[in-house]
């Protein structure tokens, strides 16, 4: 295993470009001078010591073997995430590295021949917050062990969010506070954190007035936020674009379609790729697809308003973790989206409750953003903004499992105004053979 003693170098800066640098051991959410975001910058020319092609060999070394903390795929790009954490601060459970699945035969059905999934739900927790979480908690474990005063880590969320802050704070012993919108998450993202010790604290109130409550105790209560404001996470969700590049043995797809709320998502999708084409790997852009519920598409709003943006309301959506009216990255967002030819589209329930039902026929198991993603990748390609011989790659953001409902609420065809074109219920039959028999010649008919 190839290390180096280059001090590579990365620090927090204002994005309207305000003098003054921050470190990321310093609790710090916003700049001091404006208030608006701040984001991650890496010391690019200390990065250049190596070339193009040896990064790209030391993160195939490392690619999911067993060397600490390299295994996991975010650790494993460490000069590029997060130099400054100790090996032994690094709080990590095998991030990244999921699944770039080829989805052959949804494929197909649209007429997009070359059609993947990155199945970023296959991790810890079940969702892509994994890759970012686990550089937050480490950051903030290298902190504690540094003196720094923190009571506790805290995040408002609409459900993944805080199921991965409350495992990732669990194994490094970090106690853990979670402000949920009370009835708007899924039964397994609440018993989530539940399970892993977290305080969790249901309001009645929407996710963005659970942010709210959650930035004045981070302001006031010596309280750690763990939401996507906060930049570092950013910087190890940036590494999906990376991961993704890599395993096409380092070629760039034509489209990448992300479903968005908050909308750091995109942003650091966006990052990754700067950064890959700032050191030289690689020598093309992607096209930036945001897909949203049409409930909650304060983003698609801007795109067909000339990038104007006001916030909404956002209203209910069976994709609850994109329930969001005022996403705090919009800036960022926006951002990335005129840099690589953005789209902006949206999905109603039954879009995308049906285009998630539709590939699951394929062997999927689509959560409701993924959902939306896929929706959004068949309006795209039925109106030819997608062409049929584009690489394309949609995010999926969680696990279906953790969407059991959503699932069967389609399947028995229970969702009020939503007509399931593919709902499958069970057949519920007496326990006779004939019966059976007669069930199966029906299903196997052509
Ligand atoms: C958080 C989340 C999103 C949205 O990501 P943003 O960064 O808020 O845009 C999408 N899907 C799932 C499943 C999520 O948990
Ligand atoms: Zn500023």
């Amino acid at each position: 295993m190839t290390t180096t003693s280059v001090p590579y170098r990365a620090v927090l800066r204002c994005i309207q470009g305000c003098a003054g640098e921050h470190s990321l051991l310093e609790p710090i959410y916003r700049c001091p001078a404006c208030g608006d975001l701040l984001e991650v910058t890496h010391d690019l020319d200390a990065l250049r010591d190596r070339s193009a092609g040896s990064w790209m060999r030391l993160f195939d070394e490392r690619y999911k073997r067993t060397t600490w903390p390299y295994g996991s795929s975010v650790w494993g790009k460490q000069e590029w995430v997060c130099p400054e954490v100790d090996a032994d601060s690094i709080v990590s459970m095998d991030e990244g590295g999921t699944n770039l699945f080829w989805a052959e035969r949804f494929g197909q059905e649209l007429g997009v021949g070359d059609l993947w999934v990155k199945l970023c739900g296959n991790s810890h927790t079940g969702s892509f917050k994994d890759l970012g979480m686990t550089v937050l908690v480490s950051l903030v474990r290298q902190m504690m062990r540094r003196g720094v005063a923190i009571r506790a880590v805290a995040c408002a969320s609409t459900g993944d969010t805080s199921a991965s802050l409350a495992a990732y704070a669990a194994a490094g012993g970090i106690p853990a506070i979670v402000i949920l919108p009370r009835g708007k998450v899924s039964t397994a993202q609440l018993v989530q954190p539940l399970s892993n010790g977290a305080t969790v604290l249901a309001l009645d109130t929407d996710f963005d007035g659970c942010m709210a409550i959650v930035k004045r105790l981070s302001t006031e209560e010596g309280i750690y936020l763990a939401n996507s404001m906060n930049s570092v996470r950013l910087e190890g969700q940036k590494t999906v674009g990376i991961e993704i590049v890599q395993q096409f043995d380092w070629e760039v797809p034509d489209v990448i379609i992300i479903p968005g709320g908050n909308l750091g998502n995109v942003s650091a999708l966006g990052a990754g790729f700067d950064m890959m084409e700032a050191l030289g790997v690689t020598a093309r852009r992607p096209r930036i697809v945001v897909a949203q519920a049409a409930a909650a598409n304060p983003l698609y709003r801007a795109y067909r308003n000339g990038w104007h943006f006001e916030p909404i309301k956002a209203a209910s959506t069976q994709a609850s973790a994109i329930r969001i009216g005022n996403p705090v990255s919009i800036d960022k967002a926006i951002r990335t989206l005129r840099r690589y030819d953005g789209i902006v589209e949206q999905a109603t329930e039954a879009e995308l409750a049906d285009a998630s039902a539709r590939a699951d026929r394929t062997g999927m198991y689509n959560c409701p953003h993924t959902g939306v993603a896929l929706a959004v990748l068949t309006k795209l390609r039925g109106r030819g903004d997608i062409a049929g011989s584009d690489r394309v790659v949609v995010i999926s953001t969680a696990n279906g499992l953790k969407f059991t409902d959503f699932k069967l609420d389609y399947h028995r065809a229970s969702v009020a105004e939503l007509q399931p074109r593919l709902a499958n219920a069970p057949l519920e039959l007496p326990n006779d053979y004939d019966a059976v028999r007669r069930a199966v010649a029906r299903a196997t008919a052509h």
